[in-house]
């Protein structure tokens, strides 16, 4: 059966205490135990339902991971204190001193730095390849490989992994295959097709309203079981936990996504029509000029379509700063990193987002300076919007 993740999250239900239609937030760090054995076996990890401390895990924490599992349609989940508190604990659990990483070049500059600077400094080292060439990925496969990395729509160049083609090799070779999924929430099911690990920052499309940080991970109930064991997990000792508050507030606002998903994918593809068809270069995966656009759409969960980001080159840094500054001033967006949120949000990833990338390196893989990143926002009037951004666009020359 067709997997309609939506309908899975809508399916959940969840009463407060005395009847409240939302669950109650669990407002506490510690939790009694009427016996002293109970509250041993809950250390260990064998007391169902019962609770000990809110940095191993909280009725709050426990009720979104169980929503966005059910989303990912994986096993269970565990929700960390941002996508970096999600992402940097899964590499570390899988791996250890003398292993070795396969991850896509093109990834959130945060997880390149982490993996090119931090990790080797324990020994575990990354070779970046381009991931969309399967026989290049498996080339750089070595015998202490243990995980292969990349996100399904990368961050900033909206590369995209064939996920199934890499789970095959990830199989082939007994690698786990780690995928972020934080670009095309609903639109791509990673464990659907074959990731181990699914990976997010909810401080983007899944929280939509930039006001936390906010991560998780989607997998087995062994791995999850694992990353919060009490003796040698990385989530439970590495100590990114969610408060439960902010737990509380997440799954909330999950609960419109699939509507937000479908008006962010709408207003992107009317956008990057426009823009192309205006001579623009510009990158969608709904386009059929983007180079998997086909492999995106076998992948896809159609009713969502191919996201909301999308990027333009307008040749310059200069011309992007001009561009953001004016499209900004006219109040069609905001010039800030991020995305997910309700307006558009516009950025120059080169010196914002991708800086930890060494500029030769930003080269190797086509990020430009003049590449501006739109995270598109829900417009109600998408063509007045056009209108304006084509307006900025001829003033500053672009166009
Ligand atoms: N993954 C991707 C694709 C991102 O774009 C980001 C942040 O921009 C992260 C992970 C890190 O998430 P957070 O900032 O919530 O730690």
């Amino acid at each position: 059966m067709k997997f309609k993740p939506a309908n899975k999250i809508q399916d959940l239900q969840y009463f407060g205490e005395f009847g409240g239609v939302n669950p109650s937030i669990s407002d506490s760090s510690t939790y009694t135990f009427l016996s002293a054995k109970t509250m041993f076996d809950t250390f260990e990890g064998n007391a169902d339902g019962c609770y000990l401390y809110s940095r191993h895990t909280s009725p709050s924490n426990l009720y979104l991971g169980e929503a966005l599992a059910e989303m990912e349609g994986t096993e269970t989940a565990n929700v960390a204190g941002s996508g970096m508190g999600a992402i940097t604990p899964v590499l570390l659990q899988l791996c250890g001193a003398g292993d070795h990483i396969v991850s896509s070049r093109t990834i959130y500059g945060g997880t390149y730095a982490f993996l090119k600077n931090f990790t080797p400094k324990l020994n575990i080292n990354t070779t970046f390849v381009d991931i969309t060439k399967l026989d290049v990925v498996e080339n750089a496969i070595t015998e202490n490989t243990k995980v292969l990395y990349c996100e399904s729509v990368s961050n900033p160049l909206l590369e995209v992994a064939d996920i199934k083609g890499l789970a095959a090799l990830a199989k082939k070779h007994n690698l786990k295959l780690v995928v972020d999924n934080t670009f095309s929430p609903l639109s791509i099911a990673p464990a659907q097709l074959g990731a181990d690990v699914v990976v997010h920052s909810l401080t983007k499309f899944i929280n939509g309203s930039s006001d936390t940080v906010g991560g998780v991970v989607c997998g087995t109930q062994q791995f999850i079981d694992d990353l919060r064991n009490v003796n040698d997990g990385a989530c439970m000792l590495l100590g990114s936990t969610m408060d439960s508050l902010r737990a509380s507030s997440i799954l909330k606002n999950m609960r419109t996504l699939h509507i937000r998903m479908k008006q962010h994918s709408m207003n992107a593809m009317y956008l990057a029509e426009k823009f192309e068809a205006d001579g623009l270069k510009t990158v969608y995966p709904g386009l059929a000029s983007h180079p998997s656009h086909e492999l995106f759409t076998s992948m896809m969960n159609e009713e969502y379509g191919y996201g909301g980001m999308l990027t333009i080159d307008v040749g310059s840094l200069t011309k992007a700063n001009e561009l953001m500054e004016l499209m900004q001033n006219k109040n069609l967006g905001y010039l800030a990193v991020s995305l997910g949120f309700y307006k558009t949000l516009f950025s120059a990833p080169g010196s914002s987002t991708s800086s930890e990338i060494p500029e030769d390196e930003q080269e190797q893989m086509g990020l430009t300076d003049g590449l501006i990143r739109f995270s598109i926002g829900l417009d109600n009037d998408i063509e007045r919007t056009y209108e304006v951004m084509k307006d900025c666009m001829k003033q500053v020359g672009v166009l």
